[in-house]
């Protein structure tokens, strides 16, 4: 790249980037505090659960039983989402006890999470008139104004150090400029009436109203964030204002951050990107996050991978090293940390999170691009409006802006490659970018800085892989949900990774679309149903929990790993204890009027039962014949695995049987043996 004045820009970004980095570290850590009590305390009130079912009917029977009214259904996801009385935490709580998922085939249930936009750092919050534009201005040097490269052509090029770092234009004079690409934007909705946005808005869509938006409207319902964003993709290339990445692409608004930026839940977002993908979005950008892995958003993003939709997603601006933050953290989408202009170099800004994950940087630091005109649903003041064409426009700075940045850049690689799989766009970006920060692939800045250089690569053809765990028991029959798997090892480029996921329901764990590689999978669990944030759990006891590693090569396309997981299970009684005549094992999956949900075992002669060939969810109870004369305590253990767990029961007078448990379980998993 080359631009004749470097100086100008260098200087204006110097000012900015002095005058404003205390004011943006600070409001960044402040706001990701805040935010986290906020959202600890919004949890605990929320009132919506998601269901994940194998069947409707009996998700409806569910719904009922938990007293829930409907409120939502994604039947592409096999999802329903409940409003219930009591709070979410409490109602899953009581399922779980009763052992409700397995009766009504229940794949999944988790609470509606809190996620954020990416708190913005304004950096710039003076800028807010022409006239302060002018200011700015008027503080370098006259000779310097003048005499800069006017490089995009635009009425505010200078401003525009963004595409110059990335060098756009050799992609734009190529002739790549998102034409027939259409990029949803999953944010406070865009105000189309910006007339830098003008026509560049295709339909959107509210998830939370269920309503369709017409193109060229405004739907910045939740603010001006939206609509910043939106002018980073596909603000006009007219000569006037700005002019985003992929000038001839469209911007689909997906509403996720309803008035006052309020968060419409994990819920209604899957149901905007299932929207999105089948309204023709070709790529998903996401400026926004929050801590919990969540399965109907993995779900959701999934059903974009599969459909070929690639999914860009914003590190955050926590500054921290992060792996927790969802979406970020999902295997097979871009993750991006923003770049900021600094001292004459490009480097990943201070605020911008890290992670093992990070795929690329872009420009995310005193980003000018368009906001909602006066009088929209968005208008927030802290804009300034420019004569030419009566637009408003401001600056904004966050890994939010970074990553529209990447989707403009995704949508050009589409134009030149229509049918480039979500991995193959992935890996010429990271192919192409320009190494910053630390010396090769480094956690702040992944590959490096987003370049147009990465229209010139060809689509490899090998490298990405849709890899499948698929856990069950033993005999390959009960398809374990929720057991977590990490891949964490070298990609073949060379990178250390680490990818996170959980099975589904039907026992598999989906990495799609992540890098080839030699990785050491640990899978663990069951835990299953367990949320994301640890609101229940299906097995309350852990050390016993089946663990397994493997060390495996992944070379091809499609490719899958069977784990058989096992149990060792014994139940004896301390000498000490009155030993039962009979125990009872309670298939608890099974209705209770199912006489194979029961199995006898004749105790009177046994001094221990291994019953490490079943496989499924159990209680035990031990029986005597006779109704008890007294009250009868039994003590013993149950051995799982080899970790011995303490139990004990006691057959109340006149009664003949007791439920054996240890402090905190009800029921054992168990996956069989030979
Ligand atoms: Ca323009």
């Amino acid at each position: 790249m080359n631009y004749k004045n470097s100086r100008i820009f260098i200087l204006i970004v110097i000012t900015l980037v002095i005058t404003m980095f205390f004011s943006c570290t600070k409001n960044a850590s402040s706001d990701s505090f805040r935010d986290r009590q906020t959202y600890e305390a919004q949890e605990k009130q929320q009132k919506r659960i998601i269901i994940g079912y194998e069947k409707y009917d009996k998700a409806l029977m569910f719904s009922n039983l938990l007293g829930g009214e409907v409120v939502l259904h994604i039947p592409e996801l096999k999802v329903l989402s409940i409003e219930v009385e009591d709070t979410a935490e409490k109602v899953i709580q009581r399922a779980m006890e009763n052992d409700d998922f397995s009766k009504y085939n229940i794949r999944y249930i988790e609470p509606v999470q809190n996620r954020y936009l990416e708190p913005e750092c304004e950096d710039v919050p003076g800028l807010k008139s022409v006239k302060d534009l002018k200011d700015l201005k008027v503080n370098i040097s006259e000779f310097v104004y003048n005499s800069y490269e006017n490089y995009t052509g635009e009425s505010l090029d200078l401003y525009l150090w963004n595409h110059r770092v990335v060098g756009i234009k050799d992609a734009w004079d190529n002739g790549y400029n998102g034409e027939g690409i259409v990029i949803a934007v999953l944010d406070t909705g865009v105000d189309g009436t910006n007339p830098d946005l003008e026509g560049q808005v295709t339909i959107g869509y509210r998830p939370k109203y269920d309503e369709i938006l017409p193109e060229e409207t405004d739907s910045s319902y939740g603010g001006s964030h939206g609509t910043h964003v939106a002018g980073i993709i596909a603000a006009k290339k007219d000569g006037v204002g700005i002019v985003g990445v992929a000038p001839r692409s469209k911007i689909m608004p997906i509403v996720i951050f309803e008035a006052n930026g309020a968060y419409v839940g994990d819920d209604y977002t899957a149901r905007g990107i299932v929207w999105a993908v089948e309204h023709g979005a070709k790529v998903l950008s996401n400026s926004w996050g929050g801590y919990g892995y969540s399965q109907v958003l993995k779900d959701a993003f999934d059903y974009a991978l599969n459909s070929g939709v690639t999914v860009v997603v914003a590190a955050g601006n926590s500054t921290a090293s992060q792996t927790f933050q969802y979406p970020a953290n999902y295997p097979g989408i871009i993750q991006v940390g923003a770049a900021e202009f600094n001292g004459g170099n490009v480097r990943t800004a201070n605020f911008s999170s890290g992670s093992p994950m990070i795929t690329l940087s872009a420009p995310g630091r005193n980003i000018l691009s368009t906001m909602p005109q006066y009088g929209s649903k968005g208008y927030t003041g802290d804009s300034f409006k420019i004569n030419e064409n009566g637009g408003y426009y401001g600056f904004m700075s966050g890994t939010s802006m970074a990553t529209p940045y990447v989707a403009g850049l995704v949508a050009l690689i589409l134009q030149k490659y229509p049918t480039a799989k979500p991995w193959q766009v992935r890996k010429i970006l990271e192919k192409s970018a320009k190494d910053i920060d630390f010396v090769g692939i480094d956690d702040r800045s992944g590959y490096g800085l987003a370049q147009a250089k990465a229209l010139d690569e060809t689509l490899p053809i090998t490298g990405g892989s849709n890899f499948v765990v698929n856990i069950s028991d033993h005999y390959g029959l009960w398809k374990i949900p929720g057991v977590y798997v990490s891949l964490v090892g070298t990609s073949d480029d060379g990178r250390f990774v680490r990818y996170f996921s959980k099975t589904n329901k039907d026992g598999q764990a989906k990495f799609l679309g992540i890098d080839e590689g030699t990785y050491d999978i640990f899978v663990g669990g069951p835990d299953s149903f367990e949320s994301s944030r640890g609101l229940s759990k299906e097995c309350y006891r852990v050390q016993e929990e089946r663990y397994y590693s493997f060390a495996k090569k992944i070379r091809n396309e499609d490719e899958s790993l069977d784990v058989h997981f096992n149990s060792m299970a014994f139940v004896t009684f301390d000498s000490t204890s009155y030993k039962p005549k009979r125990i009872v094992f309670q298939n608890v999956t099974k209705p209770a009027t199912d006489s194979e949900a029961f199995i006898y075992v004749d105790f009177s002669s046994l001094t221990s039962y291994d019953f490490s060939k079943l496989s499924g969810k159990y209680n035990i109870f031990a029986q005597i014949d006779q109704p008890a004369t007294n009250d009868i305590t039994l003590s013993g253990k149950v051995i799982l695995n080899g970790f011995e767990i303490p139990i004990s029961g006691t057959i109340t007078k006149g009664e003949l049987e007791t439920q054996l448990k240890d402090k905190i379980g009800k029921w054992w998993t168990v996956f069989g043996n030979d």
